[in-house]
């Protein structure tokens, strides 16, 4: 990851023109980079801000999913869901609030913020994948984009070129700013994002969405799921902001990436849908500009656009294969019928004779024929009705529809262009004429079956990958032997927590569980005795712990603890259980009963330890001692 050269900075800085947080936001800055704050001085700078106010209350009220009353209390709010993330997320909705339009022409900042916001909504509903607080990632979400938006506001007119130059010649904007400016907006993004005191890892992902398998990071890794949950909100955001016509040619790419995540199937369609309908609620609150989606399913379900079947060198190549269709031929006069039926055959086709009468027409509305022509003077049918019932059935939407109109009648052209007529012909006929354009209708049917083909190809490999990703990430993230969250699992999540515990004032507390003289039951039982003892001793421990906490193997036979808001008492309190309940299991291997007991350690946060793996280093200590004591017993550290 690259910053933007210090001195560099410092001239764009001296601007004014850079993005920033002002008034509230920048104040919980400042108030946040000294030693000496206290949640006071927070709630009531928050307090300040009404409207920043009202936002953290929603925010701590989503983040509870309605595990516990509503808060009323800002306090409460500000407690439950950390100082850090309050600044955050205030520095995310602040620049927001003061960056809703500027000077750069080409640079769409209504598109920008609708797009921002779609992101951060779509983050938070990956918060649990990338294990990350709701709230954090939702920061990410929305400035993940901010180089972009510094650069529009240092050099509005030099970025509109940029802008329109890479739209032209679809070229890279990161290659082309860097040309110009010796920059790119990753660089900035992340200069930004530290200069106000993000936490490395959402900085990381920022840098990296775009490009996230460039950035090398350890596969399982958090830095790399959040990355990857961002690249994905990122295209879903897209898919959201743009048109109906737009929104196919995006689908592989974000199906490919949900994947990635693991996400497919249903529950890929429920989190678009939930996404989308609070981008839509919170569009309106933060006044963001959103546009209605239909249900995901409908959009994977939807027919291809008409404008991808441009002749393109390929389609051409098609031409010659004009399958035998059947083509059915509604309304036409008695006289016309004969040598339109020939004409229809001698090109190869089946022609059908649908009988004007409306259970003729409500029959030929179940059965639709992949070619339909109707003749729009025909006394019985009203042939621009008839087209627009068609267009509402599954398979007739599918139909080529071909309409024939007397010549003088422009109007009527108008109108069964109008009604979705694919096709519209002067009458008479000549044979000639009667070719291409059944020859276009056989090229476009081929060609709509085949996308679709290749569609479902798409959707059924990216739903295999998705159920193999899946397997992945839990495989790096899951101990094989036990079943339990790996070590980098629990780590991680003591790392999080303990950010979080240090800046909510929380208590949080760490347990070191390690087996009794475990290698005499090896040496009495064998090895495999020894591993059907950590299977069960594991299965005990996932099913007596709180759903907050995480027990984790820590290595060999030794398992560990991260306890959330747990004092010392409680922590005690909880070691002591489990190895009451340790000793009193009976284990079994073949039918033999093996005694087992535990030593555990125990170590309490006290906020000043200079990183998370200090609780692991006192934990330790605590076990050596009660082993020292001679084990089966609880000690604390200290
Ligand atoms: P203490 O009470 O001091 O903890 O004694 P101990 O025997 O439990 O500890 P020690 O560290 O001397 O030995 C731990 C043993 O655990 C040694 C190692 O072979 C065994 N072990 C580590 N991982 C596994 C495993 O996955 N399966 C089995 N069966 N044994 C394991
Ligand atoms: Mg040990
Ligand atoms: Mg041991």
């Amino acid at each position: 990851m690259r910053f933007v050269d210090a001195d560099r900075y410092a001239e764009l800085k001296a601007t004014g023109k850079l993005p920033s947080p002002k008034g509230v936001a920048f104040s919980i800055i400042k108030l946040l980079q000294r030693d000496d704050f206290r949640i006071g001085d927070l709630v009531q700078l928050v307090q300040s801000d009404p409207a920043i106010a009202g936002r953290i209350l929603y925010f701590a009220n989503a983040a509870a999913f309605g595990r516990s009353r509503p808060m009323v209390s800002l306090q409460r709010a500000i407690v439950a869901l950390g100082s850090f993330r309050v600044r955050d997320l205030v520095i995310g909705l602040s620049v927001m609030h003061g960056n809703k339009s500027g000077l750069c022409t080409a640079f769409d900042y209504e598109e920008f913020w609708g797009h921002s916001l779609a992101t951060g909504i779509a983050c938070q509903e990956l918060a649990h994948f990338a294990q990350i607080a709701s709230e954090e990632i939702f920061t990410i979400g929305l400035l993940a984009r901010v180089g972009e938006l510094a650069l529009a506001s240092l050099f509005p007119k030099e970025y509109s070129e940029i802008l329109l130059a890479a739209r032209e010649r679809g070229l890279e904007l990161a290659v082309m700013e860097q040309e110009r400016f010796c920059m790119d907006h990753h660089e900035l993004a992340a200069t930004l994002l530290d200069e106000w005191g993000l936490p490395d890892v959402l900085i990381q992902a920022a840098f990296h969405y775009e490009n996230p398998d460039a950035a090398g990071f350890a596969d399982g890794s958090r830095v790399q799921t959040l990355t990857h949950s961002l690249s994905f909100a990122s295209s879903l955001a897209r898919l959201c902001m743009v048109d109906e016509e737009s929104r196919w040619s995006l689908l592989p790419a974000l199906l490919a990436r949900a994947a990635r995540l693991g996400i497919s199937g249903d529950s890929l369609n429920e989190l678009v849908d939930r996404m989308v309908e609070r981008w839509r609620e919170w569009g309106a609150k933060l006044q963001v500009r959103t546009q209605d989606i239909p249900p995901f399913a409908d959009i994977l379900a939807a027919s291809p656009p008409l404008r991808r079947m441009g002749s393109t060198a390929d389609t051409e190549n098609r031409r010659a294969r004009s399958p035998c269709l059947h083509v059915q031929l509604i309304g036409i006069p008695l006289a016309e019928l004969e040598p339109l039926m020939q004409k229809v055959e001698d090109l190869g086709h089946q022609p059908v004779l649908v009988d004007d009468t409306p259970e003729g027409l409500i029959q030929a509305l179940r059965h639709p024929a992949p070619i339909i022509i109707a003749d729009m003077s025909a006394p019985n049918l009203n042939a621009t009705d008839f087209c627009r019932d068609l267009r509402r059935t599954p398979t007739g939407k599918e139909s080529y529809t071909l309409l024939l109109v007397a010549q003088e009648s422009e109007s009527r052209i108008l109108e069964a262009i109008d009604a979705g007529a694919d096709d519209v012909l002067s009458k008479p006929l000549n044979a000639q004429t009667l070719r291409v354009h059944l020859n276009t209708a056989a090229r476009m049917l081929i060609l709509k079956e085949e996308i679709h083909r290749e569609r479902l190809g798409i959707m059924r490999s990216t739903d295999e990958f998705a159920v193999a990703q899946k397997r992945l990430l839990q495989d790096a993230l899951t101990d094989t032997l036990t079943q339990l969250p790996n070590r980098r699992n629990g780590l991680d999540f003591l790392a999080s927590e303990w950010v979080f515990a240090r800046s909510s004032g929380t208590p949080l507390a760490f347990l070191m569980l390690d087996i009794d003289h475990f290698k005499r039951i090896n040496d009495g039982y064998g090895h495999a005795a020894g591993d059907a003892v950590l299977r069960q001793l594991a299965d005990i421990l996932k099913h007596t712990s709180r759903s907050e906490d995480m027990v984790f193997r820590y290595g060999g036979e030794e398992f560990a603890a991260v306890l959330t808001n747990a004092n010392l008492k409680i922590a005690l309190q909880i070691g002591e259980r489990i190895r009451a309940l340790i000793e009193k299991t009976t284990f079994q291997w073949k039918d033999q009963p093996i005694p087992l007991t535990l030593s555990v350690g125990v170590a309490i946060s006290s906020g000043t330890e200079a990183d998370s793996l200090e609780l692991i280093r006192a934990s330790d200590l605590a076990l050596y001692q009660a082993k020292e004591c001679g084990r089966n017993r609880v000690m604390a550290a200290g």
